[in-house]
């Protein structure tokens, strides 16, 4: 296990750290075929370390994260396929957010689960990429997306602009007479809501900042058991909701990576078998085994690493001040061998 920082820090260094900025083109990106055509619109991220390629590959800027990310820290789907589904696009871990200070937004980029959106230089690099944001820096560029996208949502749009799109020839061929069109989907397209939110939002009007949890709140990691699984994590003696998800309450890289060291010392009943293990019955198929009694103080350091890491990154700044984080030790049954 990897030696706590001396000063209390984070101990894991990035590859590397870089100061950023937000950077986008917003793109008349398809049309829907509808009757009459319409017009899709989103903005393809610039950012340092990004891959030249974003728009095609279908990955976009999620205007509605960014500005979750702004008024509080946590983790967050900034980037996005076209369609709402990360994972689709092969992004498969979200943008890790903190708020060290007033001054200072940080983004925590997985190497290997985000490597479609970066470089191909960083391509099969283990850990994480650090990007600082100036934070009035970030609210105004932020602003400025959305006011170049809410421009383009509510005007017409030409032939013309469009001649760069995919499937413009069905359109000159078949609609030319209904032009211009109008802009009726923003992406990603995660509830079908999108461009109403979009022009329901005031640019100069964001949300204000916000502590990721209301003083006084007892998080704790553990295996705590619910129907036929365990959930990982209670927020005040409950499963915290709408994300049950533990990692999506996390500010750091480090958590994430604490969390896997952690989970990865147990395995899902269902998944045993693959371990010359018993197969636990359908009612345990998603409880949490250990393979050896052995792995127990291990899994039990493990989650208490986890907490440690999780309560540095609530102590930065204004992120959750008056927080509790500890780690339960809730019992784990071991897997009975086959043999
Ligand atoms: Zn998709």
């Amino acid at each position: 296990m990897e030696e706590r920082h001396p000063d209390g820090e984070f101990s894991r260094e990035p590859f590397l750290d870089l100061p950023a900025s937000l950077g986008w083109r917003t793109r008349d990106a398809g049309i829907c075929f509808a009757d009459p055509p319409s017009v899709i619109l989103h903005a393809t991220p610039i950012f340092p370390l990004c891959h030249p390629e974003l728009a095609a590959r279908g990955i976009v800027w999620d205007s509605f994260s960014l500005l979750d990310s702004l008024a509080r820290p946590g983790a967050y789907w900034i980037l996005n396929c076209t369609c709402g589904i990360a994972d689709d696009a092969g992004l498969e871990v979200p943008i890790f957010v903190s708020h060290p200070d007033r001054q200072r937004i940080v983004w925590e980029l997985d190497l290997k689960g985000l490597a479609p959106a970066l470089e191909d230089r960083l391509t099969g690099t283990d850990g994480f990429i650090r990007l600082t944001f100036a934070r009035d820096e970030y609210e105004s560029d932020l602003r400025a997306l959305i006011g170049e996208l809410r421009e383009r949502a509510t005007n017409p749009v030409t032939m013309e602009a469009l001649s760069e799109t995919d499937s413009v020839e069905w359109l000159q061929r078949e609609s030319s007479h209904l032009a211009p069109f109008q802009v009726e989907e923003l992406e990603p397209g995660i509830d079908g809501m999108d461009l109403e939110r979009l022009l329901d939002l005031d640019p100069d009007n964001l949300p204000a900042s916000a502590p990721l949890w209301p003083p006084g709140t007892l998080i704790e990691f553990g295996f705590f058991a619910v129907s036929d699984g365990h959930e990982l994590m209670r927020v005040n003696g409950e499963v915290p909701w709408p994300s049950s998800w533990t990692p999506r309450h996390f500010t750091r890289w480090e958590a994430w990576s604490a969390f896997h060291r952690w989970v990865d010392l147990c395995h899902r009943g269902f998944w045993l078998g693959h371990h010359g293990c018993i197969v636990s019955p359908r009612s345990e198929q998603n409880r949490f085994f250990l393979l050896q009694e052995a792995d127990r103080a291990r899994c039990h350091a493990a989650g208490r690493h986890l907490a440690d890491v999780v309560r540095r990154g609530y102590a930065e700044g204004e992120t959750a001040p008056g927080v509790m984080v500890r780690d339960a030790e809730c019992p784990l049954d071991v897997a009975e061998r086959m043999n």
